[in-house]
């Protein structure tokens, strides 16, 4: 008999949720998911108002996309590298760079985001040992950052609580400050702050040996390590000057920014002054269909490595044709639905309906973003920009009461709260502005209902 899921609860064990602590609330079960909603097993309908952790991007149960990879899988779902080349991946490879633009030529496909970050960082080490700098293998990146779970990816990612559980386990890369905007040290103002947050990059650099410095990792638009973390303009500028002053790489990871998210297929488009050597991308490439990440290059980096012996590097699943044949169809979407587009306009309108919800919250404290990356950062009183004690679980509470009223918000309190606390709104790109009108009245509904349960600060 097929195990069914009430089989599985009555063990009395959570299923997929095995790491929870004891005595944590069970999930909803999903049932199905159509366009930019999703409904669970009781029939109860919720706004997938941050596409799951940033991946849905073309919402969910997309006919083109099942029916090529229904077509793919018909054809042929898996034939190794090592054997085969594949059209699904020559097709996918071609519209990935002819979206990402000049200077971005070659495509490596792998399973995700994690895996993008190790393929980048191995691909920047062996493109520097075969112009012969053998000594560069330093990666720096900021504070707070994430660029992923496994071990490499976590050295490089700036989060002091996975430091403390795993920082003995690999070398932890140097860190710059990240130049958050909301709170900045006294007597600088937000462009003041970012400009020392770059001069910071370049004195590490220089501290570190710049003949040992391989390539500087940063978030273009911050995922959740920041909330949407925008930087003022001239940052991205000084940060490319920096890096090709020393030879170093940059590296943008658009993890979660790339792929239209922004309102523009890479968020780095927007900051053409400050062009990365090699982007990452996963999340919504494949938009949830399948897992998918790419490592894009330049001609040169890549050429160079091929000469040099090739890249000593690669996955099972890296260019399996069924993977490719979604993200192929997932860009084919994005294209066909003027979807970068619609994400600039959805995410302009949402930034207004949610500084109206601030105008009335007591806890809003910042709104920030890009396109339809967008975060709300919650405060205990929005003069002193004050953090709710760890106790009050704000997050928690705010993303379980939006939760009752049908509303998806992704988030959690990352590194303790040190840096803030914030709640990712990021929609599916397919959003329309009845939708978006609808997301920010549920926020306002369950930021009200909040405020109610904790207690308004004394003057
Ligand atoms: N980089 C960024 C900016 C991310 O937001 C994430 C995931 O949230 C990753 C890398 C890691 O991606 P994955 O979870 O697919 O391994």
């Amino acid at each position: 008999m097929t195990p069914s899921i009430a089989s599985h609860s009555e063990r009395g064990g959570p299923v997929q949720l095995f790491y929870q602590p004891p005595g944590a609330a069970r999930r909803p079960v999903v049932d199905r998911g159509q366009g930019i909603y999703l409904w669970d097993s009781s029939g109860k309908r919720y706004i997938d108002a941050s596409s799951g952790p940033i991946a849905a991007n073309i919402g969910h149960g997309n006919l083109h996309v099942i029916e090529a990879a229904h077509q793919q899988m018909r054809k042929v779902s898996y034939a190794s590298r090592a054997f085969f080349e594949n059209e699904a991946n020559a097709l996918l490879a071609d519209a990935v760079t002819e979206l990402a633009g000049p200077g971005l030529e070659r495509a490596f496909f792998v399973s995700g985001g994690s895996e993008a970050t190790e393929s980048a960082i191995k691909l920047a080490r062996q493109f520097a040992v075969s112009q012969g700098q053998g000594g560069r293998w330093k990666v720096l990146s900021r504070n707070p950052s994430y660029h992923g779970s496994t071990l490499g990816a976590m050295a490089i990612s700036g989060d002091p609580v996975s430091e403390a559980m795993f920082g003995s386990m690999a070398p932890l890369a140097p860190k710059v400050p990240a130049p958050f905007t909301y709170r900045v040290p006294d007597g600088h103002t937000p462009e003041s702050y970012a400009h020392w947050c770059a001069d910071a990059l370049e004195d590490t650099i220089l501290r570190e040996g710049p003949q040992t410095v391989l390539a500087f990792f940063m978030e273009p638009v911050g995922g959740l390590a920041t909330g949407a973390l925008v930087a003022p303009d001239g940052y991205y500028r000084r940060v490319r000057e920096i890096c090709s002053r020393h030879g170093v790489l940059l590296v943008f990871d658009e993890v979660m920014s790339g792929v239209g998210r922004c309102g523009s297929f890479l968020a780095a488009h927007q900051w053409p002054d400050a062009r990365p050597d090699i982007v990452t991308l996963a999340k919504g490439l494949a938009a949830g269909y399948t897992p998918l990440g790419a490592v894009l290059a330049s001609r040169q980096i890549v050429d160079a490595v091929a000469q040099s012996g090739g890249f000593m590097h690669g996955f099972t699943y890296a260019s399996n044709p069924l993977s490719c044949a979604i993200g192929h169809a997932v860009l084919q979407e994005t294209v066909r639905g003027k979807l970068v587009a619609n994400a600039a306009a959805m995410g302009a309108r949402l930034r207004e309906r949610l500084q109206e919800v601030q105008q009335g919250s007591r806890v809003l404290g910042d709104i920030r973003g890009r396109g339809l990356l967008m975060a709300i950062e919650i405060v205990a009183d929005r003069d002193g920009k004050t953090i709710f004690p760890a106790e009050t679980r704000a997050i928690e509470r705010i993303v379980a009461l939006a939760m009752e009223r049908g509303l998806l918000l992704y988030s959690r309190r990352t590194a303790n709260g040190l840096f803030g606390e914030w709640l990712m709104v990021a929609p599916p790109l397919i959003t329309d502005a009845g939708q978006i009108d609808a997301i920010a009245g549920l926020i306002g509904d369950a930021l009200a209902a909040f405020e109610k349960e904790v207690p308004a600060r004394g003057p």
